[in-house]
């Protein structure tokens, strides 16, 4: 995947899940999965009793499901089934932590006729399982999958920086997908086949292991070949900077207002990108700019880049979108923190559509120092038609309410207006979406009408 949109493309699609698209993923995905299971039949290789049956649909399932985890963690933004990378994210982590489960279930499911039986038959079998040489392979994927697992849920405690994180759950996860192939074609009653089914198991090996190298290895030189340019790097808070980059005269980069883009200013490329949303308007193309918090060791050196210098762009992606309006009566927006950014990118956005409807801001932070650009919202106040923003903060914060964005201010804000008429979008980290989601569930606000991102995978 490459940093720009084909030129004769429209910036990228938007794959709101409303229900026909609901209904359509999901057929997509149980066809995706049922395929082995449906081969055992048409091999006529379908199991002697019920218990098997369900034992082999469920083994099946599950490493189809494991499989699904590659494309999902990917961005594979031209496949329909796969393009929407906010809700493949969210559902990566899921349906991992749903692995977790179901695979340290599998040799129990096996086990337990034997034990059944009786507890000597049960144990003697878990020995047998333990001293069969052919046994190591699925023996390794099994413990590798559970700490692996283990390790992504708790990845923000792990004492380990991000970067490095990421790439041993990528080779681990590759590890474990061959070991588990290897476990699946040459022990239980269906590696014993061998024959196409093995080869679909190869297969679907291969094509996660090819995804992999190509997502660490391939794109980040194709990345390369067409690299932004840093144009300045301001602070504009006592905690943000403001970066913007030139896609260059010739570039066909598009976006729409919401949208982000992973970038990675280190000339080695690599694994060394970081997500952002884009904070700037199309009309601004080909400059592009964003609005980052000092979060970390990353973003607290964003003041050491030099203007001029490469930036490699991958994107963009992302779900949000102002077409989401269309129907609408009027828009809210809120913010926190980091979250400003794709809330300015949209409320720039229909500045310059010169909106007519109203348009609300509610951007909360700690301090009062932590406002960005309030200079452009006061302009913007006066210059659109129908434009307000509310400040929300813990301290010091004059003409702001005190506290957090709550149900309570999001109501005092909307005081004449029918909120169900409106369309929200809602940024910032996560404990916070989930604060303001309950608020606006509180409301009344149907959930369709709801459309966020949170700053963090
Ligand atoms: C879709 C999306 C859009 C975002 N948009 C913005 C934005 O507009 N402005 C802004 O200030 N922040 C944004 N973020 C958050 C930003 O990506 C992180 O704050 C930043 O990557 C932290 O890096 P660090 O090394 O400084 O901090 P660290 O201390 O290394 O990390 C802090 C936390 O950020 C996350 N993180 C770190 N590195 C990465 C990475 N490479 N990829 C994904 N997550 C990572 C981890 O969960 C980590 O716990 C966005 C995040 C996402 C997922």
């Amino acid at each position: 995947m490459t940093a720009q949109v084909p030129a004769n493309s429209a910036p990228t699609k938007k794959y709101t899940l409303h229900f026909g698209r609901k209904a359509k993923l999901f057929l997509g995905y149980v066809c995706l999965m049922v395929l082995p299971f449906l081969a055992t039949y048409a091999l006529d290789m379908q199991e002697k009793n019920t218990y098997a049956a369900f034992v082999s649909l469920f083994n099946t399932l599950a490493m189809m499901m494991f499989f699904i985890q590659f494309p999902l963690g990917s961005r594979l933004k031209s496949i329909p089934l796969f393009a929407n990378i906010d809700w493949n994210m969210s559902h990566h982590k899921k349906v991992g932590q749903w692995l977790g489960v179901i695979f340290l279930l599998h040799p129990l499911l096996i086990l337990m006729p034997k034990f059944a039986m009786s507890q000597t038959d049960g144990m003697r079998a878990i020995m047998e399982v333990i001293r069969a040489p052919q046994m190591l392979t699925g023996i390794i994927a099994w413990v590798g999958m559970i700490v692996w697992i283990l390790m992504s849920i708790f990845k923000d405690r792990l004492p380990m920086k991000y970067e490095t994180w990421r790439f041993t759950h990528m080779l681990g996860f590759v590890a474990i997908a061959i070991l588990a192939t290897l476990h699946v074609t040459t022990v239980g009653q269906h590696g014993q086949f061998g024959g196409w089914y093995n080869e679909i198991w190869w297969g679907l090996c291969s094509f996660s292991v090819l995804m992999v190298l190509f997502n660490y290895f391939v794109k980040p030189q194709i990345m390369k070949s067409n690299p932004f340019k840093l144009t300045s790097v301001q602070q504009v808070s006592s905690s943000d900077w403001e970066v913007t980059m030139d896609a260059g005269a010739g570039s066909d980069f598009d976006f729409e207002p919401g949208q982000f883009v992973w970038f990675n200013t280190a000339t080695s490329g690599g694994v060394k990108e970081h997500p952002f949303s884009i904070a700037s308007s199309r009309s601004s193309l080909p400059n592009v700019s964003f609005l980052i918090r000092n979060l970390g060791d990353y973003t607290s050196k964003l003041g050491e880049l030099k203007v001029g210098q490469d930036v490699f762009v991958d994107g963009p992606y992302g779900s949000i979108n102002l077409s989401d309006t269309k129907k609408s009566k009027g828009v809210v927006l809120i913010a926190g923190g980091a979250g400003i950014g794709p809330m300015l990118s949209l409320l720039r956005g229909l500045a310059d559509s010169n909106e007519q409807r109203p348009v609300r801001l509610i951007y909360g932070n700690n301090r009062a120092d932590q406002m960005v650009l309030q200079d452009e919202m006061k302009a913007l106040e006066s210059s659109m038609a129908n434009f307000k923003q509310q400040l929300v903060c813990m301290e010091g914060c004059e003409g702001a309410y005190t506290g957090v964005i709550d149900q309570a201010i999001i109501k005092e804000v909307m005081s004449d207006e029918n909120l169900k008429d409106w369309t929200v979008y809602l940024c910032g980290p996560k404990p916070m979406i989930a604060a303001v989601n309950k608020s606006l569930k509180a409301l009344k606000v149907p959930r369709r009408n709801v459309h966020f991102e949170q700053l963090s995978f």
